[in-house]
């Protein structure tokens, strides 16, 4: 019987949407069944008791016999939706047939009731009561279940229709025209049940179909779209939940892959090639990773597999696996293309234990591998320390520094040791940065010289500090300091002349400092960078002297015109007899070969007093003066002008 219900209901109220969404609909509408317990109970309760006590004050034993089955029915349906409830079955295919086999059975009942009350003599009283019990109820709960339309009219046809039939068969012409009524309330509760039921099932089919965009939009924000893989949102997403899921001794490996020199093949062969070598290394990515592994594309040319592993052996033996698929030639429109790749790996739980750890510790090694020259594979390694981090910081930004006027120059004086007038300021470079305060040379200097963005950073001193000098009087000069980087780059010389020009300053009253490493190599565009400005007038100095290579040849070779005796020798721990030796023996080669010899680091009288006895004649340091700004440097020349006008005035 409840077979052939289920089994009718079916094609009648089969929804257009699929399988799927009719299961959902089907399961919110049963739980709905359930949902207002309240309201049973009450009606239970009434009806049952109603009923109970209209029949013993007929005294009709078959009314009786039926009023306790009415009342035994209710108590069973409650106990039912207790049990149901407390299980949490609410929604499942079994408690729909229980509910649908208590409403039947309790509407039977009460139709029985009513059909007994209007055939049997009784009072008129609980002949009215018994029949307003039966109606109110099956008109009430049509709009209760109508979730569940099969129960709702079951209910509503078991109990008005026998009830119909027993009013027009009376023999009472005013129980006859109730009969009609009655009979006339089935098709109006019919529809409202269907239309309370429509509403209800669109409501949940458009909800359900939101969440299922919903669902199809989040995919799509976690894919790339050139590979296919996950992109930074779906690894981000891959990575929190591996993480929830992880077990204590659970081990992973993140390969972080980034193609060498890929901007080339974009710009040689252009975006869409470019594209396409993206999908064939996803491909090959996915193919080498194992089924479980997350591999995602990270960015321009990056990528990242993240994957299980036993220990490290087997993510070495992964990611040389991986290393050898990228590098395997590719055929793209019958040409033949190769392309390179670093890969820094981080292990799980060695190196980080949650995502943003290990994350950083794969880039880090992965930056490792690129200043190691690229195309080679590195695992991290607590040594690639903070300094490496900070270096890479420093790489970023020293980029953006310069547009964003974070850096300027200050000057420091050399002082003519005999006189105590300002010879010559030499140009720093500081760096003033947002956040990590005053950055010294000596931290970026070198990142700028790795990276080639010295080259820029170094014509954008020269030019700066010779139109600084410029608006200083005619007898003092600018020096500024050259990395062997900058002098090698092409046109090297026609920036600094262009400079020169730019600012309008005598190439006489420029200086460059050059350091002794810039000879250890043999280089021509040395020579002729040094022949070229010298030939205009421009001096050079030879920096930080002694501190390297120290080899004499190339004081002969080259037309310097100052040697700087490195702060070692005046106040580093050394200090003793044998450095004012060196210093004596500078001093007079500089002496007879006609070069200033400056002291540099002079911070006490006594050193100055030190090494202008050895023969010094110039003097830098702490003890004149720190690096300044250009106008306190403006200034101390304005004081010296001053002082002369007093002295001339007497
Ligand atoms: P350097 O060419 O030997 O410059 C002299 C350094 O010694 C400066 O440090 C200066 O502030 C410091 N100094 C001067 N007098 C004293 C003193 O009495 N005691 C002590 N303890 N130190 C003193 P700074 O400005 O930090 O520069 C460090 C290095 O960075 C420079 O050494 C130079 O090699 C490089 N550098 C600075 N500015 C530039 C630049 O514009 N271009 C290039 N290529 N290198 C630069
Ligand atoms: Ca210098
Ligand atoms: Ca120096």
């Amino acid at each position: 019987m409840v077979r052939s219900i289920l089994s009718f209901r079916a094609p009648f109220f089969r929804l257009k949407a699929n399988d799927e969404v009719d299961q959902q609909v089907r399961e919110t509408l049963v739980g709905l069944l359930y949902s207002n317990p309240l309201s049973l109970l009450i009606g239970a309760v009434c009806g049952g008791g109603l009923c109970i006590a209209a029949a013993l004050t007929t005294g009709d034993s078959l009314l009786i016999a039926a009023a306790w089955t009415v009342g035994v029915i209710a108590l069973i349906r409650i106990a039912i939706l207790v049990a149901v409830k407390q299980f949490g079955m609410a929604n499942s295919v079994a408690s729909e047939i229980v509910f649908e086999i208590g409403a039947f059975a309790y509407a039977a009942s009460l139709s029985v009731m009513a059909v007994l009350a209007i055939t049997h003599d009784i009072l008129p009283a609980a002949k009215m009561l018994l029949v307003v019990v039966a109606v109110s109820y099956a008109t009430a709960i049509a709009a209760r279940n109508a979730g569940r339309p099969t129960i709702a009219l079951g209910q509503l046809l078991l109990v008005l229709v026998p009830l119909s039939i027993a009013m027009l068969l009376s023999d009472s012409t005013l129980i006859q025209i109730l009969g009609v009524a009655t009979l006339l309330h089935i098709p109006s509760t019919i529809s409202i049940t269907f239309n309370v039921f429509r509403s209800l099932r669109d409501s949940i089919v458009s909800a359900h179909s939101n969440a299922k965009f919903a669902d199809k939009m989040q995919v799509l924000a976690r894919t790339d779209v050139v590979t296919g893989l996950a992109n930074r949102a779906g690894l981000n997403h891959a990575m929190v939940e591996t993480m929830m899921a992880i077990e204590d001794d659970s081990r992973k490996a993140l390969i972080w892959v980034d193609l060498d020199r890929f901007k080339e093949v974009n710009d040689l062969l252009g975006h869409p090639v470019g594209d396409r070598v993206l999908s064939e290394v996803a491909k090959r990515l996915s193919e080498v990773s194992p089924e479980s592994a997350t591999v995602a594309r990270f960015g321009g040319d990056e990528f990242i597999v993240f994957c299980a592993v036993e220990d490290r052996k087997e993510a070495e033996k992964l990611s040389s696996e991986i290393h050898a698929e990228i590098m395997r030639p590719f055929r793209i429109d019958g040409e033949r293309l190769e392309v390179r790749a670093s890969l820094g790996v981080a292990l799980l739980p060695d190196n980080g234990t949650d995502a943003d750890s290990l994350m950083k510790a794969a880039d880090l090694a992965l930056y490792h591998a690129k200043v190691g020259g690229r195309s080679q594979t590195c695992f991290y390694d607590s040594s690639m320390s903070r300094d490496l981090v900070r270096r890479r910081e420093i790489e970023d930004e020293l980029r953006s520094a310069l547009k964003r006027d974070e850096l300027s120059i200050f000057f420091q004086p050399i002082v003519d040791l005999e006189t105590g007038r300002i010879k010559t300021f030499e140009a720093l470079v500081r760096w003033f940065h947002p956040e990590k305060g005053e950055l010294k040379p000596d931290e970026f200097i070198p990142v700028a010289e790795e990276t080639g963005v010295i080259v820029t950073l170094g014509n954008w001193i020269t030019a700066q500090a010779a139109r600084i000098a410029a608006s200083w009087p005619e007898d003092v000069t600018v020096a500024v300091n050259l990395s062997p980087l900058q002098i090698r780059a092409p046109g090297a010389a026609l920036g600094i002349k262009n400079a020169l020009r730019e600012a309008g300053l005598d190439p006489r009253r420029l200086e460059l400092e050059v350091t002794e490493s810039l000879f250890i190599e043999d280089n021509h565009a040395t020579a002729d960078f040094i022949e070229e400005l010298s030939e205009i007038g421009v001096r050079f100095a030879l920096d930080d002297f002694g501190t390297g290579y120290s080899s004499l040849g190339y004081i002969n070779k080259f037309p310097f015109s100052k040697i700087k005796v490195d702060r070692s020798f005046v106040s580093g721990s050394q200090v003793g007899r044998k450095s004012d030796a060196i210093i004596r023996a500078v001093a007079e080669m500089g002496t007879t070969l006609g070069m200033d010899i400056v002291a540099e680091g002079l911070e006490t009288v006594e050193q100055v007093q030190a090494v202008k006895s050895a023969g010094c004649n110039l003097g830098q340091g702490y003890y004149f003066s720190r690096a300044v700004p250009d106008y306190l440097a403006a200034m101390l020349l304005a004081n010296e002008r001053e002082q002369d006008v007093r002295k001339a005035a007497g």
